[in-house]
């Protein structure tokens, strides 16, 4: 799929949405989900413009996907969910739902998750 800046996320990246910003650095934003589906529902998305997750492997580099990863990772600690535990979802495509067309992890925590669809 094409990239199209139009999306919502892309427009949170160029502050013309507001967010509830949890964490930022080059390669990341995170904040909280809008309509969250566990206690703590946080979306880590990329700087990048990409799609999905092969979108951005294919399209970044070894600095920028690890730049990414390590923002989930700050993101988790700075929720304090690491304890505790968490999951990190990446929807991608219309099996999986995805609703917004630019790359983004769900994390989910603070309570014990459902494994009905995993
Ligand atoms: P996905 O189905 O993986 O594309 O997930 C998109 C997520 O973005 C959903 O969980 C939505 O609730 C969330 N979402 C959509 N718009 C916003 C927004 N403006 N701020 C925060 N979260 C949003």
């Amino acid at each position: 799929m094409e990239y199209n800046a139009n999306n919502v996320f892309a427009k949170i990246i160029r502050g013309e949405i507001p967010c509830n910003k949890i964490y930022e650095d080059d390669y990341a934003l995170a904040f909280y989900d809008i309509a969250p589906k566990a206690k703590i529902h946080a979306l880590v998305i990329a700087k990048a413009m990409v799609v999905d997750f092969a979108d951005f492997i294919e399209h970044s580099t070894a600095d920028e996907i690890e730049g990414y990863m390590r923002a989930i990772v700050k993101t988790a600690e700075i929720l304090d969910l690491p304890e505790g535990g968490y999951r990190l979802v990446f929807n991608s495509g219309p099996n999986s739902g995805q609703e917004v067309p630019h790359l983004h992890v769900h994390i989910l925590g603070g309570e014990k998750l459902s494994t009905s669809n995993l």
